[in-house]
């Protein structure tokens, strides 16, 4: 599934099926990880692959800024027009590098296929200024009759993929069949600077 036909899924099942939407256990995982937000890191919040946006009331308020992406016809179709912006998909954000201050990106890799995954990640961390928050589901899901999951892997496989960013500090746990992961740039100004030669979120602009 490339993002054009991506696009056209995606915003047909919003537009069909009101059920489709983030449910409170998710919601709750979420706002488990935003409690750890230290104050000087509560800028922008930016959700990427936002969908309905159910992160905009509840997390919203905790940040000065609060904005939410998706694929134009998932933005077109849903409601806030003025907190919601279009991408193209997430091996190709727009963004500038160190964006936001706090990215996240809930339930939406595993609908990525698998050669895409290195590149959203990498683009995920690149706009990232202090840290990006992801929830992949684990499973398959089967949605009347189409599997929404294209990257079906284990927690061993995501942590791998994201050894390519070893400046950063990983915390990782899963719960419900769920992998949390919280990436978090380095601080001192030292291993900044070391970061900042080496990694490669830093080296991606088109
Ligand atoms: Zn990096």
């Amino acid at each position: 599934m490339n993002q054009y036909e991506a696009d056209k899924l995606y915003s047909q099942i919003y537009y069909d099926y009101p059920k489709y939407r983030m449910g409170l256990t998710r919601l709750a995982g979420i706002l488990y990880a935003i409690i750890n937000v230290p104050d000087e890191e509560r800028s922008e919040f930016y959700d990427i692959g936002c969908g309905r946006f159910e992160t905009r009331d509840v997390v919203g308020p905790a940040f000065k800024v609060c904005r939410g992406y998706d694929l134009p016809n998932v933005v077109r179709r849903l409601g806030y027009p003025d907190d919601m912006h279009q991408i193209m998909g997430l091996t190709h954000l727009h963004m500038s590098d160190n964006e936001a201050s706090v990215v996240g990106c809930f339930d939406v890799l595993e609908h990525l296929p698998p050669e895409d995954i290195d590149a959203a990640l990498a683009q995920l961390t690149r706009v990232a200024r202090n840290r990006l928050i992801l929830s992949i589901a684990l499973y398959s899901h089967i949605f009347e009759g189409t599997e929404l999951h294209l990257t079906i892997e284990n927690e061993k496989w995501w942590t791998e993929k994201l050894a390519q960013f070893p400046h950063h500090k990983l915390s990782a746990h899963v719960a419900q069949k769920t992998l949390w992961i919280v990436l978090e740039t380095p601080k001192s100004p030292e291993a900044r600077s070391a970061h900042d030669s080496a990694c490669h979120c830093t080296n991606l602009r088109d």
